[in-house]
């Protein structure tokens, strides 16, 4: 790997970098920064959490003279949350030179962004429907941009951004540098880069390994029936800092979350139909540690950038094997370890294996934990807080009635009856959730293709579906399509936020938001 000082950077960008606390270069940005400043056109796949946006957002920031008052560099990424990620990580690293950049999102007023856009920044980073919306209004002009990068340009194909994505690129002079990075390649993206990359230089890093090694990962075989329940008592034996809880659909989220917390568990639910505001406070409570289990859709969850989460519970298996990886990368962030949790209905065994084949990894078969084996997590995690109060000296008042006990009773009845007090009784409230299909058998992929490009029936279907809710959130201000966000992991944690190339291929249906 190199280091920072070898690649001729401005002295204000290199300090910026050390303010940041990056030693030296990921593997994506020893390969793309020199390429970047070299000013050819660049396309760069490397899985999330590699440090691709420093990898293009170095050399823009290097590049850019302070004196500069038109938009020369041009972002787009996905979603809301990714705008505003890439746009703080470009604001921490452009700190010391001074250049100015903003975010540009829907969901935001539009007036606000139109003041902000009057300080003339160089930098915009946008989604590409509101940025749209800019352009139209003339709030935007792209006439000086001299740099276009597209940020996790999958997933915003995945959005249905892809014609938002060319009007925006024709209007940009030819005369540039455009830059395309994804965590895959998949046709459509081959296309996007031959339409409006020239002579593009490739960069890739394949990792070598598919999961976090720091994650455990284990699998339960349970029936659609038992899964509450073994749910409950896996969160019991475990006793999880943090956990996210993983459905296959917003009606099984909404069901768990409140199933939870009618078992008395400190749980919220996260998916694509909450507005932004619901969505915030969920996340504000989980980071805070106010509620300690997050039950999410794929979609929902993707854009979250939460440390401390010490298990991914997959309740429902997911459909391919780039959620799976996705989902488990959730966990095992900033060199802790993590337990990855699959349950799996019989039928959905092959499925699992499957996944198992694709990311080279076995998952071990535990058994489902006993009412014993809850029971004795729910009392460790008692005894732990006990003596956290024992080491706090903060008990005083209390300690009169206890040498009185202590005289008339033995000391480990005591503790045990206050520790039966504090776990409490078993709460069995009776709990029903909509039993979910087994994953079923994937369509052939020859198929696929065809449905892809031409929306046709299958998956192309379910794109239109998609499509038809973005159309209609547009309506109302575009907001809703950028609600959804994708987050790798720390750089630190490379290995789990892999994706697979073939995975595109796999049907993401719009109820799985
Ligand atoms: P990607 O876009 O590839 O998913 P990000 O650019 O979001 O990844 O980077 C992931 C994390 O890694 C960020 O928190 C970023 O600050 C950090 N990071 C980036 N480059 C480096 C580096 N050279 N050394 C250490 N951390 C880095
Ligand atoms: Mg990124």
């Amino acid at each position: 790997m190199k280091t920072f000082q070898e690649l001729e950077l401005e002295p204000k960008v290199l300090k910026a970098i050390t303010e940041l606390g990056f030693e030296e270069t990921t593997p994506i940005q020893e390969k793309a920064i020199p390429i970047a400043m070299s000013g050819r056109d660049l396309i760069g796949q490397a899985q999330t959490g590699t440090g691709k946006t420093a990898a293009f957002g170095i050399p823009l920031i290097n590049k850019i003279p302070t004196s500069e008052d038109r938009i020369v560099s041009l972002i787009m990424a996905p979603t809301r949350e990714l705008a505003i990620q890439v746009a703080e990580e470009i604001g921490k690293l452009s700190r010391f030179k001074g250049l100015r950049s903003l975010p540009i999102y829907g969901g935001q007023d539009i007036g606000k962004q139109i003041r902000a856009l009057k300080k003339r920044p160089q930098i915009i980073i946008g989604t590409p429907g509101r940025l749209l919306d800019h352009i139209n209004r003339k709030t935007i002009r792209l006439d000086y941009v001299q740099n276009v990068i597209l940020d996790e340009a999958d997933e915003m194909l995945d959005m249905g951004f892809m014609d938002d994505i060319t009007s925006i690129l024709k209007l940009i002079p030819e005369e540039r540098q455009t830059m395309l990075f994804s965590a895959t390649m998949p046709p459509n993206i081959q296309k996007l880069a031959q339409q409006f990359l020239r002579n593009p230089e490739h960069v890739s890093v394949v990792p070598k390994q598919v999961s976090a090694p720091l994650i455990n990962q284990a699998y339960i075989e349970v029936h659609e029936r038992q899964k509450f329940e073994g749910l409950c008592r896996l969160i019991d034996m475990e006793a999880p800092e943090l956990a996210i809880i993983f459905g296959r659909t917003k009606r099984r989220v909404d069901e768990l979350s409140e199933a939870l917390q009618k078992r008395g568990y400190s749980a919220e639910g996260l998916h694509g139909d909450l507005s932004q505001n619901q969505r915030d406070m969920v996340m504000r409570k989980f980071r805070d540690g106010s509620i300690d289990v997050l039950v999410a859709t794929d979609v929902a969850a993707r854009g979250l950038d939460v440390s401390g989460v010490t298990h991914v519970i997959n309740f429902d298996l997911p459909q391919d094997p780039e959620s799976y990886v996705h989902r488990i990368g959730r966990t095992g962030r900033a060199g802790k370890e993590g337990v990855a949790w699959t349950f799996v209905t019989p039928r959905e065994i092959d499925h699992l294996h499957f996944i198992e084949k694709v990311t080279k990894h076995r998952i071990m078969k535990k058994p489902l934990p006993s009412v014993a084996e809850a029971m004795e997590g729910k009392q460790k995690i008692m005894a732990e807080r006990i003596l956290e109060v024992v080491q706090s000296d903060n008990y005083q008042e209390y300690k009169g009635l206890s040498i009185q006990l202590l005289e008339q009773y033995d000391s480990v009845h005591l503790v045990s009856a206050a520790l039966k007090l504090l776990t409490g009784e078993q709460n069995e409230i009776d709990v029903q959730l909509t039993p979910e299909d087994p994953i079923r058998k994937k369509r052939k992929p020859e198929f696929r293709g065809g449905n892809r490009r031409y929306g046709g029936g299958g998956y192309g279907g379910n794109r239109g579906n998609k499509s038809g809710n973005n159309r209609g959130y547009r309506g109302d201000g575009r907001g809703g399509r950028n609600d959804r966000g994708d987050r790798g992991s720390r750089y630190a944690k490379s290995g789990s936020g892999n994706r697979y190339g073939a995975s595109d291929s796999y049907s993401k249906e719009s109820n799985y938001r």
